[in-house]
């Protein structure tokens, strides 16, 4: 059969190509709240981006400080140690700083060891934060784990929080697991060990929810999370999570590690989940670089909700990496400098522009690929590579609109973003003007 004949059949009877994520996993929404603001967990709401500071709590300015960057960069829930009497204490004025500096961001309280006393000795602290985060596996030893736990469970009752019952492998209820390896062993066929771990995890996780709600939390009320540190554990845990029970699912890699590596595993282990319809909440778990800012671990938890087309935060940057055909860098400046500056505007344009988060900007290093990839972005600008015509032609919706040339390319593309911002995305709709 010729290629033309090939293609004939094809066209005739093919399906079109189609893909993209499952639907979301039905599950019950959680409200979690602070003042007027309200985060929906779960349910219909978008996956919501939250973080933790790695502040001393007890230093209230400083956490004050950092969740305040934290929730500038898009963090929309911000956890906080409670580790201590002195950190407990201190968690009404952190909030009382925050709503001071128009920062209404909910706070999640994490305990553990010590959350049933801190909670019941501290209501400031229990009032001012918005969620507790609870490990099961950390509650207390033997015959106090319930008592404590009940404990923790009725004081999120008597002050309307919801609660996210936190289990993470480095802190399972090692009880738990020596009950289930027992029982295991009992079996006809014994499972392997790492088949009784992930049942541990969850069993962990959904028993704790049905004692919690047992004890009177609504369902609406509880989150879950089973957080390891492999990135085919955590797949295979989540989705076996996920077919068990219609919590709300807060997903994260546990511990994921430095820089590149950190990322990529915990890219890799949530984009699987989430292109299954898993995951309502996202915490990338970064180890930050010395000097790196902590915000870090909200950028890439933006990142990956908007690369994956599931959520829009901030105006992406499309990029060649460049090679022998440009042996400048300036165009890795320019895609640098633009991202960076459109991500600057953005608690400006958010309110401003509607829509703009959506934008596509492409910023190429040659005219092999700069024209056509320009072309599909909203605005984009091919540069020139070695050898070429030293101009940069620019494109607006497809179409070629100027070509920039000389020292001021930079400057005048920014310009012609700002323009193109403001005619498009200007009028209240958020339409092509
Ligand atoms: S667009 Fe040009 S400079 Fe960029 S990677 Fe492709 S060929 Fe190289």
């Amino acid at each position: 059969m010729s290629l033309a004949q090939q293609t004939a059949l094809y066209t005739d009877n093919a399906l079109p190509v189609s893909g993209g994520p499952a639907r979301r996993r039905v599950c019950r929404p959680v409200e979690v709240r602070w003042g007027e603001r309200c985060v929906v967990i779960g349910g219909a709401a978008s996956i919501c981006v939250q973080s933790m500071t790695n502040t001393d709590t007890v230093d209230a300015i400083a956490t004050a400080i950092q969740v305040k960057e934290l929730a500038q960069a898009g963090s929309e829930l911000v956890r906080i140690t409670v580790n201590t009497p002195q950190a407990a204490q201190a968690v009404p004025g952190i909030r009382e700083q925050l709503d001071r500096m128009g920062i209404d961001a909910p706070l999640i309280g994490d305990f553990h060891y010590n959350g049933h006393l801190l909670l019941k000795d501290y209501p400031g602290c229990a009032q001012a934060l918005s969620k507790y985060r609870i490990n099961p596996g950390n509650v207390g030893q033997g015959a106090k784990r319930d008592t404590q736990f009940a404990q923790m469970i009725e004081c999120a009752c008597r002050h309307e929080k919801p609660v996210r019952i936190g289990v993470n492998w480095g802190s399972l209820d090692q009880d738990l697991l020596a009950q289930m390896m027992d029982d295991n062993a009992r079996r006809a066929q014994p499972w392997d060990a790492q088949s009784v771990l992930y049942e541990a995890l969850i069993e962990s996780a959904i028993g704790s929810a049905e004692r919690a709600v047992e004890l009177g939390l609504a369902p609406e009320k509880i989150i879950l999370s089973c957080k390891v540190s492999g990135v085919q554990d955590l797949i295979v845990v989540y989705r076996e999570l996920a077919a068990r029970c219609d919590y709300a699912l807060h997903l994260g890699l546990t511990e994921a590690g430095l820089g590149s590596k950190g990322i990529v595993a915990s890219t890799a282990a949530l984009a699987v989940l989430l292109q299954q319809g898993i995951g309502d909440t996202i915490r990338i778990s970064l180890t930050p670089e010395p000097d790196a800012p902590r915000t870090t671990e909200v950028v890439v938890a933006q990142e990956i909700l908007q690369t994956m087309g599931l959520r829009a935060f901030t105006p992406m940057v499309t990029a060649c990496p460049g090679c022998g055909r440009t042996t400048s860098t300036y165009f890795q400046a320019l895609a640098a400098h633009i991202q960076d500056y459109l991500r600057a505007r953005m608690p400006v344009w958010h309110d401003r522009y509607p829509g703009v988060a959506d934008m596509k900007v492409a910023v190429m290093g040659c005219i092999v690929n700069g024209p056509g990839e320009s072309k599909h972005a909203d605005i984009g600008i091919s540069l020139p590579g070695s050898g070429e015509h030293p101009a940069a032609p620019v494109f607006i919706d497809g179409r070629k609109v100027a070509t920039l040339r000389g020292e001021r390319i930079a400057e005048e593309f920014e310009g012609m973003v700002n323009a193109y911002v403001e005619r498009r995305y200007g009028n209240s709709d958020g339409n092509a003007a």
